[in-house]
């Protein structure tokens, strides 16, 4: 479809590029590298993200639920895709067509995955997931996997891996998370006395990847990290990183407001003295955030200027008086990569008391994907 409208989300594939050359660099040559590409490669669009990632040396790609996964399969994308999440009983025999690694972590599922192997005589592998603190989904136990292995006596159900999911590795304090760990060995060297070594344990998001080297072990699951995301502040010093996306617009009309006229619904703006005020095409329909009312800015030709008045579905209106008027008409940057001038992801982030994630995974398909 054609974008007429000047609004779009520019994504740096060269940026993720270099995340992800940076990871390879920073793991060990013997451990992989999954890229996750979960909710659209974290808003940043699945295809050219998952297909950038594995030119620079992904070596798989993690998705939370089978439409994801079946998606880069339709793209020709052939790597060892593994799915987080829970999978219906329903999807596992299209799962399993698709050459797909499933998370295991109920008899249901493992019954299913069983029955879909043997029915189509097709190898599947799959990975086992433990629940080692979270709480989430997962096997507390060695015993509960162990039980749970012992139904699978098929020779096309391969248990390829197991793996755990840390909930705390961006807290500074190390503690929760070296329980957590601690406890995940305990249940694999339980597994692996009784079944036999399991090929891939993994159990490192971006926060542990980053910070504990120590826990790398044969693979790492890197999602918002390769987007050029912190998920701490003191996690700058240990690797460089580039912000792949920025929010950018264009003005379509810009006029002035005086004293006496408030901007937009509910009237929660009124200028005390005359304003120039720039209208960009854009708003919380497209997934710009509606709490940034008053209190957002975008960023033009380095000069930061206010969000006035409440962002509407569509539109959104900027004070742009203290830009030369010249300059008026040029891009306007919500948040793009700090190292030009412009507003960060984390910056809008703390403005919202929420985390970088939850920002680029609501950018709406409204709003092209740009790749450069
Ligand atoms: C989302 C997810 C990841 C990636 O987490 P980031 O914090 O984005 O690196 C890794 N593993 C699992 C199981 C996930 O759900």
């Amino acid at each position: 479809m054609t974008n007429y409208r000047p609004t779009w989300a520019e994504v740096s594939l060269e940026a993720l590029k270099q995340n992800v050359k940076a990871f390879k660099d920073y793991i060990s040559q013997d451990c992989q590298l999954m890229g996750v590409v979960k909710a659209d490669a974290y808003g940043h669009g699945l295809i050219p993200c998952a297909t950038s990632m594995i030119d620079s040396g992904a070596n798989r790609l993690g998705v939370a639920i089978i439409e994801e996964a079946i998606e880069l399969r339709k793209a020709g994308i052939n790597v060892p895709i593994l799915i987080f999440g829970y999978t219906p009983r329903e999807a596992v025999q299209e799962a399993v067509n698709h050459d797909l690694t499933l998370t295991v972590f109920t008899d249901e599922i493992m019954e299913e995955v069983i029955r879909a192997a043997e029915e189509k005589e097709k190898s599947v592998n799959i990975h086992i997931k433990v629940d080692s603190g979270m709480h989430r989904i997962g096997l507390k136990k060695g015993e509960d996997v162990l039980q749970l292995l012992e139904k699978n006596g098929s020779p096309y159900v391969h248990v390829e891996g197991i793996f755990t999911h840390f909930s705390d590795a961006d807290n500074e304090d190390p503690d929760y998370t070296e329980r957590q760990f601690h406890h995940f060995l305990s249940v694999v060297e339980e597994v692996e006395n009784v079944h036999g070594k399991i090929p891939i344990t993994h159990c490192c998001n971006s926060a542990a990847t980053i910070t504990f080297p120590s826990m790398h072990m044969d693979m790492v699951r890197v999602g918002i990290s390769l987007y050029g995301l912190y998920p701490g502040e003191h996690m700058r010093e240990w690797i460089s990183l580039q912000q792949v996306m920025s929010l950018k617009t264009k003005p379509i009309m810009i006029k002035m407001v005086y004293p006496g006229e408030p901007i937009s619904y509910g009237r929660s703006y009124e200028p005390e003295r005359p304003i120039e005020v720039a209208t960009v095409p854009i708003g919380y329909g497209d997934g710009l955030p509606r709490a940034l009312s008053n209190k957002g800015h975008v960023v033009i030709n380095e000069q930061k200027c206010p969000i006035v008045g409440k962002v509407c579905m569509d539109q959104t209106m900027i004070d742009v008086s203290s830009v030369e008027e010249s300059n008026r008409d040029a891009v306007y940057t919500f948040f793009g990569e700090p190292g030009e001038g412009n507003i960060s992801l984390k910056e809008v982030a703390d403005q919202l008391q929420t985390i970088h994630y939850e920002i680029t995974c609501q950018i709406g398909q409204r709003v092209p994907r740009k790749n450069i």
